[in-house]
């Protein structure tokens, strides 16, 4: 990796191109801005609030159900505060039900993927930030076709309320009906559309009917380590939980897997992580995918282990899940095994994170949303 990719000042101009954004939805606005808007249609303020509870506290979308509006005005409000942002192209589940990736058709094409986990204590949804990336790490399939566009608010929240609303309908065999947590590790680099990353989180947890009142602590937002950004989501006053991908504890290497490390270095990222840990009480999770013969060398585990011990910080291996072209493999048990002691003998906590989704294509890094996939199996829904 020789060349330095391209990162913008402005941390929401990757590559948008604002002709294609999709258009306003109540999502994208706060309460008092959905009240504003009612009124300039000319109806009560307080109909943004009946709308609110429909989309957040019902998970009903459909005008036809929404029967405390007067019909006649019912088309109206949906078709300027609740327009269809996202169209279900395709839903694939497997382990027996309880992973389920959806696929999504944007107004203007772009396509997009969802991930719907459910466990017996919890239904987490994995969501996308952007169409496309723009990060090129080299082992992930949503890097290497590139950015295509930022996803608006609403576009980012829709896929959490859809998903919710696919739980509620008791989807998830074996779970709790309810949506409890959101990771912001779909497609994109989330802190490369920082506002509307923001707006989106801050209406996941904003209490119906105002957002889907989501505790914070619920919430995850995985970065590659734009360490600006960071700074900056340390400055926000909440608490959601930062998982960052670090998958190499050397500059040398980490300029090749995570491209962003040019600009940024090890050092400086995990500077930002400690400050991000220090603001917010959060304990930072430290993601590496495990790569054989590449990033799982004892001495790469001990030197892990020196940087992170005694910090607020917990490691979560990812075996590397296989993308399509990729030329490099998950790492043997018993190397992983290794890795993992020698860090948790550095006093350093570490999970190895289960692969979720992999024989639908839904596991970390493996989402690239191709409409024509020929991986379709025997769990296809319609
Ligand atoms: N751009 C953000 C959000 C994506 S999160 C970020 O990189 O953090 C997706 C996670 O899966 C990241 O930690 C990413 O590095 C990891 N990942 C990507 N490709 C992978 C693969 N093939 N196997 C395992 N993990 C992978």
């Amino acid at each position: 990796m020789t060349s330095l990719p391209l990162i913008p000042v402005d941390p929401d101009a990757t590559g948008s191109r604002r002709a294609a954004m999709p258009p306003q939805h109540l999502a994208d606005l706060d309460l008092a801005g959905r009240r504003a808007l009612v009124s300039e249609l000319g109806e009560p303020a307080f109909r943004a609030k009946q709308l609110s509870t429909h989309y957040f506290g019902r998970l009903v979308r459909d005008p036809e159900q929404m029967t405390d509006l007067p019909a006649a005005t019912r088309a109206k409000l949906a078709d300027r505060l609740l327009p269809r942002l996202l169209t279900p192209v395709r839903e694939l589940a497997c382990d027996d039900g309880a992973t389920r990736k959806a696929l999504w058709r944007l107004h203007d094409g772009s396509l997009v993927e969802s991930v719907l986990m459910g466990y017996p204590d919890r239904v987490t949804v994995c969501i996308s930030s952007q169409a496309g990336c723009g990060m090129a790490c080299p082992f992930c399939a949503t890097g290497q076709a590139g950015l295509t566009r930022n996803l608006s608010t609403a576009e980012i929240v829709d896929q959490a309320v859809y998903l919710a609303g696919v739980a509620a309908s008791g989807a998830v065999a074996g779970s709790p009906p309810r949506l409890s947590h959101v990771v912001f590790m779909g497609m994109g680099e989330p802190l490369a559309n920082y506002n509307r990353v923001l707006a989106a989180i801050r209406r996941l947890v904003s209490p119906a009917p105002e957002g889907l009142g989501l505790s914070q602590r619920h919430i995850t937002v995985s970065t590659v380590g734009l360490v600006p950004a960071i700074r900056r989501l340390a400055s926000e006053d909440l608490s959601v939980t930062l998982a960052l991908s670090l998958h190499a504890p050397d500059d040398e290497l980490r300029d090749e897997l995570v491209p962003v490390n040019q600009r940024w270095k090890v050092s400086e990222v995990l500077d930002a992580a400690w400050d991000y840990a220090g603001r917010t009480g959060r304990r930072v999770s430290i993601e590496y995918a495990m790569i054989k013969d590449v990033n799982d060398q004892p001495w790469r585990a001990d030197l892990l282990g020196r940087l992170l011990a005694g910090k607020l910080a917990h490691v979560n291996l990812i075996p590397l899940n296989p993308t399509p072209g990729s030329r490099w493999d998950a790492s043997p048990k018993p190397v992983e095994r290794e890795f993992v002691r020698r860090l948790r003998d550095a006093g350093v906590s570490t999970t190895v994170r289960d692969t979720r989704g992999r024989e639908i294509d839904g596991a970390c890094g493996q989402l690239a949303a191709a409409e024509d996939s020929d991986t379709v199996g025997a769990g296809e829904t319609p």
